[in-house]
Formats: structure tokens, sequence, C-alpha cells
């Protein structure tokens, strides 16, 4: 099972925090972590392998979008910056299409990635 997890500045703290509480649950084999390069480097230091894709704004979220198209992501968790403004919306939009154009559970809040754990 892939997992993409995804955070924007604002929400990094929160997401690194969202990790290290579950982080045996995202240690388990069956599951393969990818995410955008600064994510990855805060998932990396939390203790866990992640496979690391640019940062989301050198292209991160659209080489995840790509995935998605090719049918290579199971879940995406992006811990979103409702407030923040992205130089990469295009990018983040085009992602969140995609999840539901393949029908790939997208999480874009802590509330959501709550429930979504408990599904693993
Ligand atoms: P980052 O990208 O993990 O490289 O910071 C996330 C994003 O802003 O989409």
């Amino acid at each position: 099972m892939t997992i993409a997890i995804i955070a924007h500045d604002g929400k990094k703290a929160e997401m690194v925090g969202f990790v290290k509480d579950h982080v045996a649950l995202f240690q388990q084999r069956n599951i393969h972590l990818i995410a955008t390069g600064t994510t990855g480097s805060h998932l990396e230091r939390a203790g866990l392998e992640v496979e690391k894709m640019a940062s989301g704004p050198m292209g991160g979220d659209a080489q995840i979008a790509a995935r998605i198209a090719e049918g290579k992501v199971d879940m995406v968790i992006f811990f979103r910056d409702p407030l923040g403004k992205h130089p990469h919306e295009v990018d983040v939009s085009m992602l969140m299409r995609l999840c539901d154009v393949y029908n790939i559970p997208l999480a874009t809040n802590p509330a959501a990635a709550q429930r979504f754990v408990q599904t693993l």
C-alpha cells in the first residue's frame, strides 16, 4: 500500500505530531510512503523510510499527481494550509482533481487523516 504524505509549511509541525503519534503504523512493512521533499525530510527525522519527491513548489505535488494517474497511490494525506498562499496552487489543484478522477481517498485536514489511519 502506497501512502502519499504532503504538508504545507504552515501545517508541518502538526503533520510531524500526527506522524509521531502513528509511527509504528507507518513503519509497517506493507506500507510504502512517498512525500514531497521537505515533508519527506521531516518524516525521515521522525524515523520513517520514505521515497522523497521534489519539494512541493519545485514539482513534488505534480510528481505525486503523476503517480496517482499511474495507479500507484492508494491514499493521500495532505495537511493543507487553507490560510496560506502557495506558488504551486495549480499543482495542488491538479493533485486533488486526480484523486477524484481515480477515486483515491484524500484527507486534507488532520481530523480526516486521523479517520484514515484508523482504517489501516
Ligand atoms: P514540501 O512541499 O514538502 O516540499 O514543503 C509541500 C507542498 O507545499 O506542497
